[in-house]
């Protein structure tokens, strides 16, 4: 699933589906109107932490970074 990244320089980024628990939970927390939590990709490029919707690359977020 390719999608520019904001946070890539708004690149084409291959972007896949959240299957993170916590990722998962940080999306419906912040996405609250949309509970199809499968309409959100992640980038999939090393290190980056952008979220978004599928079909509307405006629609996402980043995920915090996460507790060393
Ligand atoms: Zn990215």
């Amino acid at each position: 699933m390719s999608m520019r990244c904001r946070n890539c320089g708004d690149t084409l980024q291959e972007f896949l589906r959240v299957v993170d628990d916590g990722e998962q939970a940080y999306v419906a927390e912040h996405k609250p109107r949309h509970t199809r939590l499968g309409s959100y990709y992640r980038c999939g490029r090393e290190g980056c932490r952008r979220y978004q919707r599928l079909g509307d690359h405006n629609d996402g977020g980043s995920f915090p970074e996460p507790d060393e």
